[in-house]
């Protein structure tokens, strides 16, 4: 039975205000699709970039959102291995979680192990198997490194810093205020920097007596690219992962011949593109959420409805750790 749903919808490029709560057609799931019901849904930064058309968005009108957990209601013909009921969670392509109800190729759909709630589930996806990738993938920290996490009290970064601290690595945090910093020591930060009082190069440098950081996480871009470069070890890793301030700058070469360093600039969906890559980092986030090792900090909670509200918040750098948007009527 084709179902009508609710959902976000922009039909313009802009700020928060062009999010409109309307009604939408959902259809039926075709062969090797799904249906799902939300039940809670991750805001990511990138939901930001689409909406003001920072990353190419899609036709209009869209609904934003990559990130969703929700039950099965209905199954394409033909699917085997998935039935109705099946609590299910997906992160990245396809676009549109921002709805109530919402078709998935069932490729993407990962089972959310009954341990870990839907929030939590809704906010480790996107954030934890970004965090997996970055310090298992891209580069493999290991005990006795020091890492550099940028947005230390943020979505990504809490993770990432909760993580690293577990692996064995010296972290160190930047953040923009005292609030933010005591949640990012408490997430593992061994020091943690308020950029807003003090130079991050230097502190970097006094805290590694002046031998810089194996490697950068930058979600921030624009405005901390040339520092996160300055605050590197000889063959440091400068990891650019965000542009949360707006694209950085080109970096030159010589910058990197410097020091001999080296330069990358991973997407998720590069790194969980096949089923088995996808498992992989879904299974080590949820079994280090089951572990204890992530504490998931569900921070903020908004009605689906006002996800303008999240969006404005999250630009405005008032909020901390995951936000997830709940469907309401
Ligand atoms: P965050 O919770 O980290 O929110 C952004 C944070 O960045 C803010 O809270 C703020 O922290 C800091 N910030 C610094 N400058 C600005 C600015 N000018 N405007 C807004 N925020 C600023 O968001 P997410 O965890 O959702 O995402 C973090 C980053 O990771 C994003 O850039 C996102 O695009 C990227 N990302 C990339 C992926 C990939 O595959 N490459 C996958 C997932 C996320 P403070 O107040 O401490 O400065």
């Amino acid at each position: 039975m084709a179902a009508k749903a609710k959902a976000i919808r922009v039909h313009e490029l802009g700020g928060p205000e062009v999010m409109r709560w309307e009604e939408v057609e959902v259809g039926d799931p075709k062969e090797g699709e799904i249906r799902i019901r939300t039940t809670a849904i991750g805001v990511n930064f990138i939901d930001v970039y689409f909406r003001k058309g920072v990353y190419a968005a899609p036709a209009m009108p869209f609904t934003p959102g990559m990130e969703a957990v929700g039950v099965v209601t209905a199954v394409g013909p033909g699917l085997t291995g998935r039935k109705v009921g099946d609590v299910v969670a997906y992160a990245g392509n396809p676009m549109g979680s921002y709805a109530q109800e919402q078709i998935l190729p069932a490729s993407v759909a990962v089972p959310v192990p009954p341990s870990v709630d839907h929030k939590q589930a809704a906010s480790v996806m996107l954030k934890g198997m970004t965090a997996h990738v970055l310090l298992r993938r891209v580069f493999k920290v290991q005990s006795g490194h020091t890492v550099l996490v940028h947005a230390a009290a943020g979505g990504v970064g809490s993770l990432l810093c909760q993580w690293a601290n577990a692996l064995g690595a010296t972290v160190i945090g930047t953040v923009s205020n005292e609030e933010k910093a005591a949640q990012a020591t408490q997430d593992g930060c061994h020091h943690v920097i308020i950029y807003t009082n003090e130079d991050v190069t230097t502190r970097v440098k006094e805290i590694t007596s002046g031998k810089g950081v194996n490697v950068v996480y930058d979600s921030v871009g624009k405005d901390t690219y040339k520092a996160s470069v300055e605050c590197l070890a000889s063959r440091g890793f400068m990891v650019s992962f965000g542009q949360s301030s707006g694209k950085p700058d080109p970096i030159p070469m010589s910058d990197l011949a410097s020091k001999s360093l080296f330069l990358t600039r991973p997407s998720l969906m590069h790194y969980t593109a096949t089923r088995d890559e996808l498992l992989e980092s879904a299974g080590e986030v949820f079994a280090n959420v089951a572990n204890g090792v992530l504490r998931v900090r569900v921070n903020h909670t908004y009605p689906l409805s006002e996800a303008a509200r999240a969006h404005a918040d999250l630009e405005a750098r008032k909020t901390s750790g995951s936000i997830v948007l709940i469907p309401d009527s």
